[in-house]
């Protein structure tokens, strides 16, 4: 098991895992940083989900906002 400061942040905890960068469901990750002060929060997969449902993908792509604004809150335990 490597664990390298440069691997990907796709080595997921949860069950069942959370849907990886590359699939349509990506904002369906688990939240595991919410900043609302800053309107972002970073998922499971390393994608960062803008208040606007845009988003930045780990590889550096960008996504706009692609359907309505909902509110997103911090995986209860
Ligand atoms: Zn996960």
């Amino acid at each position: 098991m490597q664990h390298s400061r440069h691997s990907k942040p796709s080595r997921c905890p949860h069950q069942p895992p959370c849907p990886t960068p590359d699939r349509p469901d990506r904002e369906a990750a688990r939240t595991i940083a919410w900043h609302p002060e800053q309107g972002w929060s970073l998922l499971c997969n390393g994608v960062v989900l803008f208040d606007d449902n845009g988003q930045l993908l780990p590889d550096g792509r960008t996504v706009p906002p692609h359907h309505a604004p909902r509110h997103r809150v911090p995986a209860a335990a």
